[in-house]
């Protein structure tokens, strides 16, 4: 990987070390005594679950969803497919839907509705990043407010490359355009 593919680095391992540990934080004390689901919507949220349940002091159990999104990689249309479903009946349980960035912010919107409908006690979102668009679902963990760019690092890709930078940093427009070069 070149380093001059990333424009800004904006949040360090340090950075987002402490931001992990004050959501766990938070976490721990609503659920204090209780068990949770914790739903990673793969592959992207990866990287933040793994440091995130290890900060967790509760009885947790890990699931995964695969979710695509219907239209172009770029603009999300707020149709999803499940590609993966949950391995458990989430039925009275208490689920922490762990997701990476919220963009438009459609497909949760999307999966918070699909795990509502299954009946559990509770389902709640924990997202690292959220963009500054004003408009989004909230949720109720919330990493950082970040900016309107494209960002990659810490399980973030761009192509499937990029996931396992330590930090998070806005991808240079030259990798696309280099990219967009080469399909013509
Ligand atoms: P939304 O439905 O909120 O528009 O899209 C959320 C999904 O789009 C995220 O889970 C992530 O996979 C992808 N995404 C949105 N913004 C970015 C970004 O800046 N960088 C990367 N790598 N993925 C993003």
């Amino acid at each position: 990987m070149n380093p001059q593919d990333i424009k800004e680095i904006l949040y360090t391992k340090e950075d987002l070390d402490e931001t992990v540990s004050r959501m766990a934080a938070q976490i721990n004390e609503n659920y204090k005594g209780k068990k949770l689901v914790v739903v990673t919507i793969l592959k992207g949220a990866c990287i933040f679950m793994c440091d995130l349940v290890r900060k967790l002091d509760l009885d947790v159990e890990m699931d995964f969803m695969i979710v695509s999104s219907y239209g172009s990689q770029a603009k999300s249309s707020g149709v999803v497919r499940i590609v993966k479903d949950l391995d458990q009946d989430i039925t009275g349980k208490d689920v922490l839907i762990v997701e990476d960035i919220i963009d438009t912010g459609l497909t949760l919107k999307y999966l918070v509705k699909n795990l509502k409908s299954r009946n559990p006690a509770s389902v709640h979102v924990a997202a690292l990043l959220l963009k500054d668009l004003g408009n989004q679902l909230q949720p109720k963990y919330l990493g950082k407010v970040c900016p309107n760019e494209f960002v990659v690092g810490y399980g973030l890709d761009y192509d499937e490359r990029y996931r396992n930078l330590p930090y998070i940093g806005i991808l240079d427009e030259k990798v696309y355009s280099q990219d967009q070069d080469a399909e013509e």
